[in-house]
């Protein structure tokens, strides 16, 4: 698979699809904005007022890791959103996602972060 050049519609299209896929689309569209260094690959930024998806613009992305990464955030948002799960910002990775993730990985055999980027 080559370098994906990614733009935010290709982002917002992944999001709608995964959202159906994998969230009940429960998930808001979040606003996407690119992290113009190679880390971290992504990072998810939601309060009662918005979610901001931030993905990096200098990874050489291929369709299996954007996606990866992509569900990886939108987890982040699914347990503030949907789980009312702590801040993102306090606990990054509290047992609410953890849970999310194994249940994923485990229904679509998704591999959430266990391929290498
Ligand atoms: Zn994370």
């Amino acid at each position: 698979m080559g370098k994906l050049e990614i733009t935010k519609n290709d982002l917002k299209k992944r999001f709608a699809e995964y959202n159906d896929l994998y969230f009940q689309n429960k998930l808001k569209m979040p606003l996407f904005k690119f992290i113009m260094a190679k880390k971290p690959y992504g990072s998810c930024h939601v309060d009662k007022k918005r979610c901001e998806i931030w993905i990096s613009k200098y990874v050489k992305w291929t369709d299996e890791t954007l996606k990866n990464v992509l569900i990886h955030e939108m987890i982040h948002q699914y347990v503030y959103e949907v789980l009312h799960g702590c801040k993102y910002t306090l606990f990054p990775h509290g047992i609410r996602f953890y849970y999310v993730r194994w249940r994923l990985n485990n229904k679509y055999d998704l591999g959430i972060d266990k391929i290498p980027i």
